[in-house]
């Protein structure tokens, strides 16, 4: 339709605007090693350049989009907040979404998180949990307690607090000199499994390793962060839920805070609302952000229990908590945030995943018995493959060719996953099986 339009997108992009996560010179034309695709719209789960080229977005749009683009429930709740009430600062004030988002949380946690915080990116709502558990502790007495614990293969964002709790090298590396050290325990991946070994088996082994570091030091440690059931970003590792069940005894035992980062895998994306839900606990501190506004807005949260907030409940301004951000509770995202719990309520979203998750992984079986694939896994609605003997720039040409067969996937080295949102019908379905295969054979074709 409009090729000069498109390509003039992308030269004026490449001059002015820094993409995050990339090396820029991967996209200049010369050696197209990796194409920069200008989106002209989206609409439910495709999104579509200048030139009528459409992609199937399997990945949600890093994780953040549930409902699909431009979601008509979504965008009239917008709408209509719009012309009521943009923004106000949360500080001296309020507003309806806010207190509505905040009531709904603490409803779906059966009041066990009653008291929720604000901010708007997920790095930002791991800060706040690390820092209101070092206060908590302080204002309890006990200001010896100062150190965090993160697993192996975790990501928690990459602000400098976060990223002291990330143990993703090439995150973590370059920036080793700016952060604070922190413990790092073994990870309960189930592909860990030896010989003979169940995923509980793994669990159980992991949740040693913790027992063993509390015992040592336990004294000194203000929280463990998680990321429950799936560390996303080290490639899909999803471990058993039992692994939950005892670190939360564990950190009971030997007074330290479990901090559950479900920034991914919290609103359904793994079967139940909130992953940790399928270990049957509570962690002290619940981080939400991505799929919490349906995809539109920036929006996070930190969601705790009444004993943490009544540690800085008090008259000494010193003992409150010491933490705010230009557009904490933002109105408009509040808003999204609220039709997208209205979508989970009037859909039943989490009973229709299942079917479609089980249609999904039907789908799939080709891949998941392709001699050179091994760890296909599953949980709700993420599903994650390993190449065998995956070439170095498997993950960048898995990338370009699937464009060609209109599918957004981004492989994480040589761990392909899809992460789609929760709207595909049964075309979807097999449209995203069958071209994933197809993108898959012709890469390992070579
Ligand atoms: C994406 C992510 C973050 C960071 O969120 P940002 O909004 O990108 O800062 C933190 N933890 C997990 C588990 C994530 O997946």
């Amino acid at each position: 339709m409009e090729p000069n339009k498109q390509n003039d997108w992308v030269a004026r992009s490449l001059r002015s605007v820094w993409h995050p996560c990339t090396q820029m010179q991967h996209h200049a034309a010369q050696n197209n090693a990796m194409p920069l695709i200008p989106v002209s719209h989206g609409r439910g789960a495709w999104l579509y350049d200048h030139e009528g080229r459409r992609y199937l977005d399997a990945i949600s749009s890093w994780w953040v989009n549930l409902f699909g683009h431009a979601n008509p429930r979504i965008n009239a709740a917008l709408k209509d907040q719009l012309d009521k009430l943009e923004h106000a600062m949360l500080a001296g004030f309020t507003h309806e979404p806010v207190i509505q988002l905040s009531e709904q949380l603490s409803a779906l946690t059966d009041h066990q998180l009653g008291h929720t915080f604000y901010a708007s990116d997920g790095a930002s709502a791991v800060e706040i949990a690390l820092k209101m558990s070092f206060h908590a502790w302080r204002n309890s007495g006990r200001a010896d307690k100062q150190e965090f614990v993160c697993l192996q293969g975790s990501y928690h964002g990459e602000t400098i607090g976060a990223l002291a709790v990330t143990d993703v090298a090439l995150f973590k590396d370059a920036y080793g000199p700016l952060l604070r050290a922190s413990q790092t325990v073994l990870s309960p991946d189930a592909r860990n499994a030896q010989e003979g070994e169940t995923a509980q088996d793994v669990a159980r082994r992991a949740a040693a390793d913790v027992a063993r570091l509390f015992a040592e030091r336990g004294d000194k440690i203000a929280a463990i962060i998680i990321e429950p059931l799936v560390q996303c970003a080290t490639g899909m590792a999803m471990h058993d839920p039992l692994y939950l069940t005892l670190v939360r005894e564990l950190c009971d035992r030997h007074q330290v805070h479990l901090i559950l980062d479900e920034i991914a895998v919290g609103c359904g994306r793994t079967g139940s609302f909130f992953a940790c839900q399928q270990a049957g606990i509570w962690p002290d501190f619940l981080c939400l952000s991505k799929g919490i506004s349906g995809g539109y807005l920036p929006l996070s949260l930190v969601m705790t229990r009444e004993d943490i907030y009544q540690a800085f409940y008090s008259t000494d301004v010193t003992r409150g908590f010491l933490h705010s951000h230009s557009y904490t509770g933002n109105p408009l995202a509040c808003r999204a945030a609220l039709a997208t719990l209205q979508i989970f309520q009037d859909d039943d979203v989490l009973a229709t995943n299942r079917v479609r998750a089980a249609k999904m992984t039907q789908a799939l079986a080709p891949l998941a018995r392709h001699d050179k694939v091994r760890h296909f896994r599953q949980r709700g609605m993420i599903w994650a493959f390993d190449a065998i003997d995956a070439a170095p720039d498997f993950s960048r040409r898995f990338f370009t060719t699937a464009l060609e067969h209109e599918l957004l996937v981004r492989p994480i080295g040589s761990t392909v996953y899809l992460m789609p949102p929760y709207i595909l019908d049964d075309g979807e379905i097999a449209t995203l099986a069958a071209g994933t295969l197809a993108v898959f054979n012709q890469v390992m074709a070579g």
